[in-house]
């Protein structure tokens, strides 16, 4: 270790912690330790196991208001989702405990004697986490992992570790033996690059942006490691001249503006059907200007600042360019407020009408910016949703069930939602499609990413 991150509180612009940032070295003792910790984990019933997760949990809950204040002060997120996010953290680990001694092999029929399969764990997983859902999103991956008998060693973002390292500290104390998780912090450069390439790494599952995906992937397949990605998204919510108006546009600012639309489920295009588009921006106009932004520890607030100022600038440039000539601004239909001083504030931003080759209209912002883009039939409906690299997520706006079913066929997105913009659960799978990644988080299927399936055969005949 020679340097530290000052971690900076993207509300009051404070430093609020000095985090190590640890080289190569560090991140191969780490994985060293994991990999000396394998077989003591993996000896204890699994009964026991899911005890010990179990308690992980309650201890989660014990500290569930310091965890969720800390990720406030650390990313800007709005209490109330970090008291929402600490709670999931916590169900995953139930979850998952309940899972220990319930992913079972098979037997199957074949002939000459019995054929068996065994769920093995795979070693040690390296995780790297994004700074958007810092605690959720380590949840995800240490909750299966240890599930299924492996060892893991967690690599937050450089500016958002402070929860990760708490939780850390929390599964310790609950009882996990030394070794089984950690927290390296350093560079993704560094600390994620060597637990891509580390030899001793099973698999890495990645959460953020579509090129450091990519480049993780490639490092990885150098030796052969399991991956999975879960990578960015520029999702759509098509609303139809039949849905329930009122609702859709109510439920708006929660799919495009949580988080501060820092989301990879962001629904940062609204399609709308042509002949009910005036009809639904007043409608919108309301609910956005109803969103207020501030102080993310008063309750009373919807959304927080950004994560940090470079953040901001980036934010911005997508309206500083439009309407297909470079240097004209975007034409805005609604923008909140922000609160003066310090802070990295960003107003809510609606974008009506978008033109759909805008780049506002084709990259993931990662802020609270959404493009309303009309469309005339079912068809343009779903070429305009399907128009993107990415496939993560979406939802569909209409009374007509068959209509909502041929949608969601028809949207190349891995989680879609009908009448709702929920993306996320702890009991179903969550994933991307496309250039949104592979391999599937959360629910049982996860489980199957942190295991491989060994065949035994043994011969009846003498
Ligand atoms: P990022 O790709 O910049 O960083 C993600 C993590 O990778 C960080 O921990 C970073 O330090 C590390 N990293 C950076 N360079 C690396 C390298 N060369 N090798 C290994 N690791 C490296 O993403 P971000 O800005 O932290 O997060 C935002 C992105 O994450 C968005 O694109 C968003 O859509 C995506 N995201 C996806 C999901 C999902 O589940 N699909 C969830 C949250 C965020």
């Amino acid at each position: 270790m020679s340097d530290v991150t000052h971690v900076v509180n993207p509300t009051t612009e404070q430093v609020i912690a000095e985090v190590a940032i640890h080289g190569v070295e560090a991140t191969d003792d780490a994985v060293a330790r994991a990999r000396a910790a394998l077989p003591g984990w993996q000896a204890i019933a699994p009964a026991d196991r899911a005890r010990l997760m179990r308690r992980f949990a309650a201890a989660v809950e014990e500290h569930h208001e310091e965890l969720a204040q800390l990720e406030t002060a650390n990313v800007g997120k709005p209490i109330g989702e970090s008291r929402d996010e600490v709670g999931m953290v916590a169900e995953v680990l139930y979850f998952y405990a309940g899972a220990v001694d319930k992913h079972r092999g098979a037997t199957v029929p074949v002939a000459g004697g019995v054929d068996m399969t065994f769920n093995e764990p795979l070693g040690v997983v390296g995780a790297i986490i994004p700074w958007n859902f810092p605690v959720a999103i380590t949840s995800w991956k240490v909750g299966p992992a240890l599930a299924t008998g492996n060892t893991i060693v967690v690599k937050p973002a450089e500016i958002t570790p402070l929860t990760a390292i708490r939780l850390a500290e929390l599964g310790l104390e609950a009882g996990l033996p030394e070794g089984v998780l950690q927290v390296v912090t350093g560079k993704g450069s560094v600390v994620g690059t060597r637990l891509a390439e580390h030899p001793d790494v099973a698999k890495v599952a990645f959460t953020g942006s579509t090129e450091v995906g990519s480049e993780v992937m490639t490092r990885a397949s150098g030796t052969i490691k399991r991956v999975t990605l879960e990578l960015g998204g520029k999702s759509a919510s098509v609303v139809f001249d039949d849905a329930d108006l009122a609702k859709a546009a109510a439920s708006a600012p929660g799919g495009m503006f949580a988080n501060a639309g820092q989301d990879c489920c962001a629904r940062s295009r609204i399609l709308v059907q042509r002949s009910v588009m005036d009809e639904f921006l007043d409608l919108l106009a309301e609910a956005v200007l109803a969103w207020t932004v501030g102080d993310p520890t008063d309750e009373a607030n919807k959304m927080g600042p950004l994560v940090t100022a470079a953040h901001r600038g980036v934010v911005a440039g997508f309206l500083e360019e439009g309407m297909g000539a470079p240097g004209g601004p975007v034409a805005t239909h609604t923008a909140g407020t922000v609160p003066d001083g310090p802070g990295f504030w960003f107003p809510p931003t609606v974008v009506a009408p978008a033109d759909p080759q805008w780049r506002m209209a084709r990259e993931e912002i990662f802020g609270p910016v959404v493009a309303v883009i009309p469309f005339d039939d079912e068809a343009e409906a779903v070429r305009l949703a399907n128009d993107t690299p990415y496939g993560l997520s979406g939802s569909i706006w209409t009374r007509d069930g068959a209509r909502s079913l041929r949608m969601a066929r028809a949207i190349q997105a891995g989680n879609l939602s009908v009448n709702s913009n929920s993306s996320v659960r702890v009991q179903t799978s969550f994933g991307g499609m496309k250039q949104s990644g592979f391999g599937r988080e959360l629910g049982l299927e996860a489980l199957a990413s942190y295991s491989e399936v060994k065949n035994v055969f043994v011969s009846t005949v003498d």
